[in-house]
């Protein structure tokens, strides 16, 4: 096995030999921790029939781990001063392929499709720049993306939001988009001093498990995170008050509104924050009905 490049001595090396100046509007914080990075790659679960999808290689620390232990590694990097680099420093690797595209424009369906015809299952697996962690995760899922799970390195706070339960400070809008198409749960927090630079947030690793079938029906997908937003628009009101301030013509349509948390038996004056999914899906299929 090839020396690793995620060791601090190695890293330095690297990053010294080719002149890199991190850029912190890219969200690069790289990892110095081979044992971390053997840990998350092993939430994965990859096997040599798998394929994996990483998101930011930087200079390879993840990537080399994810392609000793999967069939195919394709990686999406923005900055184009990496390429070079991850040209050397992934040369013993013949299973990696690199495309400089930033994810949230790239095709990812199509670049599925084309790279990994012949592979049991795909694994999204990477160390996010944090400025864009939600959009690439709501992407990745929104796509309907033929995945078995997504693990990833994340600010520690937003992994709390992603896997809240309902009555939480934490739970929102956010843990309810993500946990409607997955399984959420944080399986590791991360110190900073595993990163270089170190971040100045706490970072934790969460790992998302597509649900195989909807655990709740919905009528409208976008009109559900809709409902969903709005009844979190301000925390400490009612649902009511949220849902008649934030929905269209809230105010005019309030006999209705009433009328559809009667009929999905949810309290007007509960808070957002106590709602489970399940009650969520219900009462956004009631309101669906006045707004379709
Ligand atoms: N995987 C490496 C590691 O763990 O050491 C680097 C992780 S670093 C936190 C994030 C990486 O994502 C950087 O290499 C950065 O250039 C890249 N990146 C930032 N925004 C991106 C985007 N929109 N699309 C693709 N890559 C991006």
């Amino acid at each position: 096995m090839h020396k690793d490049i995620a060791t601090p001595v190695r890293t330095k090396e690297i990053l010294q030999k080719y002149g890199f100046a991190f850029k912190k509007s890219l969200g690069q914080n790289f990892l110095i921790d081979p044992n971390i990075l053997k840990n998350i790659t092993e939430h994965a679960g990859l096997s040599k029939d798998s394929g994996a999808i990483e998101i930011g290689p930087g200079i390879g620390a993840l990537t080399e781990h994810l392609a000793r232990t999967s069939k195919k590694v394709v990686a999406f990097e923005i900055d184009q001063r990496l390429l070079p680099i991850l040209e050397d420093t992934l040369s013993p690797y013949n299973n990696v392929k690199i495309i400089h595209q930033d994810v949230l424009k790239a095709d990812i369906h199509q670049i599925v499709e084309e790279e990994f015809k012949d592979v049991n299952d795909l694994m999204v697996v990477a160390n996010l720049p944090y400025y864009v962690t939600t959009p690439i995760i709501i992407r990745l899922l929104s796509e309907y993306l033929p995945l078995r799970g997504i693990v990833v390195m994340l600010q520690k706070e937003v992994a709390d939001r992603i896997s809240a339960k309902p009555g939480t400070k934490e739970y929102g809008s956010l843990s309810i988009a993500i946990q409607y198409y997955t399984k959420a749960e944080t399986v590791m927090v991360v110190p900073k001093t595993v990163f270089m630079p170190q971040p100045n947030v706490d970072s934790a690793v969460i790992r998302l498990t597509l649900h195989d079938k909807p655990i709740v029906e919905v009528d409208n997908e976008e009109f559900f995170f809709q409902v969903t937003r709005a009844s979190f628009a301000q925390r400490r009101k009612t649902i009511l008050n949220n849902l008649t301030s934030q929905l269209p013509n809230g105010k005019e349509l309030k006999t209705e509104i009433l009328k559809a948390l009667d009929i999905a038996n949810i309290d007007p004056t509960r808070r957002g924050e106590t709602l489970s999914i399940e009650e969520f899906a219900l009462l956004s299929n009631q309101l669906f009905s006045i707004y379709k």
